[in-house]
């Protein structure tokens, strides 16, 4: 599909961008990991952003108890699929690119063909199990895993890209007890917009800037701390010994 460059003329304006980024992001494909509150501001942002593919996997259906941050979904879609509701409310948004959605659980078994050719995966889940599988086809396909994670007022994020950073498991060897997340939108949409930020950097050709540090933040008191974080040489997952 031809695209027009008027959409992106803002962002063409940025340092270091151009035309040959923007039809670099075009060609690019991101793998968005969960259609609520984090996938929303995530697919939202690559969309306008001009992310030529995405695939969006959910196997939920939208409810009343989404609506107060999962804004790609209304009213009119309680009920729907998350993946139909997101795609609907993105091709609105921008029909120069092409939207995949999956509804599958992700599994260790699947993870990899539903990945197909994807660039970068997003993680937006809420679920160590499902998260697992995401890192270790990441680290199989040598592609980087931005994790984004949000409880209550607080959201962390960081990116992993062994062997430069530790994996997701050398961080959570042991998948953390989780129970029905409370959270509101505003601290959703900050922490899936900058999980998006980061992913375009990538797919655009640039360093990622959260390489080997996690940022904690916390949206009540305005402040953010920044962890320096390690690869575990023990690492089941990411270390040559324990592959
Ligand atoms: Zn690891």
């Amino acid at each position: 599909m031809t695209q027009d460059f008027r959409r992106y003329k803002r962002q063409l304006a940025i340092d270091g961008w151009g035309k040959e980024t923007q039809e670099r992001l075009s060609k690019a494909h991101a793998f968005i990991a969960g259609a609520g509150g984090l996938g929303c501001p995530v697919a939202m942002t690559l969309a306008l952003a001009g992310v030529g593919h995405l695939t969006i996997c959910d196997t939920d259906t939208v409810d009343i108890t989404n609506l107060n941050r999962q804004f790609l979904h209304n009213e009119k879609s309680i009920g729907l699929e998350k993946t139909v509701s997101a795609q609907k409310a993105l091709e609105a948004i921008n029909s120069e690119i092409s939207i995949k959605t999956v509804q599958y659980k992700i599994t260790h078994e699947n993870i990899e063909s539903l990945l197909g050719n994807s660039h970068i995966i997003i993680d937006c889940l809420d679920n160590f199990e499902a998260r697992y599988a995401l890192n270790r086809a990441a680290l199989k396909k040598n592609i980087p895993l931005v994790h984004g994670a949000v409880w209550g007022m607080e959201g962390r994020i960081t990116v992993f890209h062994s062997p430069e950073t530790p994996c997701l498991e050398c961080m959570f060897p042991n998948a953390p007890s989780t129970g029905e997340t409370p959270v509101m939108g505003g601290v959703t949409s900050a922490v899936g917009s900058m999980q998006a930020i980061e992913a375009i950097r990538f797919l655009a050709g640039q360093d990622m800037s959260l390489k080997g540090r996690m940022l904690i933040m916390d949206f009540a008191a305005m402040k953010f701390q920044e962890l320096e974080i390690w690869p575990d040489p023990e690492c089941p997952a990411c270390s040559t010994s324990g592959r």
